[in-house]
């Protein structure tokens, strides 16, 4: 058996990068598409602490592995696929709208608009793709899903008001995700908007404007009037070019779904945003577990379309079920193969449910880091007052346990929520809750979704408890 760095790098749930550096230190200079022979990929999977077995089967029911990467020559530019995210009340759903009615009735005379959960608007010929269910909860439940769909994100930023606590959210749920940030500093129609303010508040979380010397773009808006609009959606193609945001639309398609529904007349109904390839009537498909074949296709202005390429949400019939937001989807050679897969992974499913699969706790902890699958740890810190939130934070930083970091991904003040748990499980994280408890919905996320929660009175035992896990002492066999 031989894999590529790319394909060895995927097995290993590493960057292929750093293959090619621990290849390097070996003295095998390697490029990403080389294939490896059976002693370099031993040599590697051993120093990762992995046994290769004989035969590396391909799982087919892991959809997953379909995602394969494309020859440099067969990619094309695609249109980015962008999520408005922000504090409530300063201006997503208005933005949204604002770009859609600009954009979209000017050039698409009789188009009338539908809600599919995307949307895709023209500019100077080129397309951006709008996910239209702003704020970050929609953003990291998909991210939670396995889907990786947004390319950058728009941070609405009332001038009027500033930076908020869910400001904050987006920011660490667009920065775990590693997206790109543009801010919209919107309502700059209002008499007391002060957009210095709110620059200058977010600095201080690393979002420093190209004019201050740093390289995030800021982008005045009025989304009532429509003010900047035209600006920002020139940035937004700016940095889209910059991010080289290319897809192969000559390969059978593959993506994520963005929402999905049970229609009374036309059956289950789903919006799939193709994320490579392109999609066409009549494919056979399997989409999470669902499966089937695409009966019919519409487009965001409701109109009946044959295919659909790289970064195109479309809303499909045809599934014999309903798929849920965030599932992938993979087209298929034939309607045999699909319905085979897609059968097989509705019994993965409900096994897999039986089992329920573990995420990160502290109990598993040390086990994890024994067998290399982990060197950091994410951690959510929530706390009761600001002045807990930085000393627990300082103190988690101070614990030194080797070959291990500690990384605070998201810090608040106040009861841990549905989104902090939402973030913890997306990015495989625990939460350590400081005189604060768990609202009920984020109670009941945290068990469906394994999430580990600790509580604390005091500092120094919330730091002594990570310690003991790191080194394994909370587990009484060690
Ligand atoms: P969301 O909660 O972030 O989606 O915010 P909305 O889009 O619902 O906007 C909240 C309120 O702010 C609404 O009453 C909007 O009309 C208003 N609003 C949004 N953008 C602007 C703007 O640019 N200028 C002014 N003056 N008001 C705005």
């Amino acid at each position: 058996e031989s894999l590529t760095v790319a394909e060895l790098a995927k097995k290993l749930n590493r960057e292929p990068s750093e293959i090619i550096k621990k290849l390097f230190l070996l003295g095998v200079v390697a490029t990403i598409n080389q294939q490896l022979d059976k002693d370099a990929i031993e040599l590697i999977a051993s120093e990762y602490g992995v046994k290769v077995e004989e035969e590396v089967v391909i799982d087919q029911t892991d959809l997953e592995t379909y995602f394969t990467e494309d020859r440099e020559e067969d990619l094309e530019v695609r249109p980015p696929v962008v999520t408005i995210m922000g504090h409530v009340d300063h201006g997503k759903t208005t933005t949204l709208d604002s770009i859609r009615h600009t954009k979209v009735t000017a050039g698409e005379a009789g188009g009338i608009t539908q809600h599919i959960g995307a949307y895709q608007v023209k500019i100077d010929g080129k397309k951006i793709t709008f996910l239209d269910t702003p704020g970050h909860e929609a953003f990291t439940t998909m991210r939670a899903r396995g889907a990786q769909v947004t390319d950058i994100t728009v941070l609405v930023v009332a001038a009027d008001d500033g930076v908020k606590p869910q400001t904050v959210e987006a920011i660490n749920h667009a920065k775990a995700a590693d997206v790109p940030i543009i801010v919209a500093v919107n309502k700059i129609d209002k008499p007391t908007a002060n957009p210095e303010r709110v620059m200058q508040e977010l600095t201080e979380y690393g979002l420093i404007p190209e004019d201050w010397g740093g390289d995030t773009i800021y982008v005045p808006i009025s989304a009532l009037t429509g003010e900047g609009i035209d600006n920002l959606l020139e940035m937004i193609l700016l940095v889209s070019e910059v991010e080289e945001l290319k897809a192969n639309p000559n390969r059978r398609a593959l993506g994520s779904v963005i929402e999905a529904r049970l229609d009374k007349g036309r059956g289950p109904v789903a919006t799939l945003l193709v994320q490579n390839g392109t999609l066409h009537v009549g494919d056979p498909i399997v989409v999470g577990h669902t499966y089937g074949r695409v009966r019919a296709m519409v487009n965001d202005l409701g109109r009946r379309v044959k295919e659909a390429g790289p970064s195109t949400p479309v809303e499909i019939t045809g599934l014999n079920d309903v798929p849920e937001a965030g599932d992938r989807f993979v087209v298929f050679e034939d309607e045999k193969t699909a319905r085979q897969i897609g059968e097989a992974r509705k019994q993965q499913a409900v096994q897999a449910h039986r089992n329920e699969t573990a995420r990160i706790s502290l109990d598993t902890l040390f086990e994890q880091l024994k067998q290399g699958e982990m060197k950091e740890l994410n951690v959510i810190v929530k706390a009761d007052v600001q002045g807990s939130v930085e000393a627990l934070t300082a103190a988690l930083q101070k614990i030194d346990v080797e070959g291990v970091n500690i990384k605070v991904i998201h810090t608040g003040v106040g009861a841990i929520t549905e989104s902090d748990v939402a973030l913890a499980s997306a990015s495989n994280a625990i939460i350590i809750g400081f005189n604060v408890r768990p609202d009920a919905n984020a109670k009941r996320a945290a068990e469906t979704e394994k999430v580990d929660i600790r509580l604390h009175r005091i500092i120094y035992k919330a730091i002594e408890e990570i310690e003991s896990a790191m080194k394994g002492m909370l587990d009484p066999e060690y």
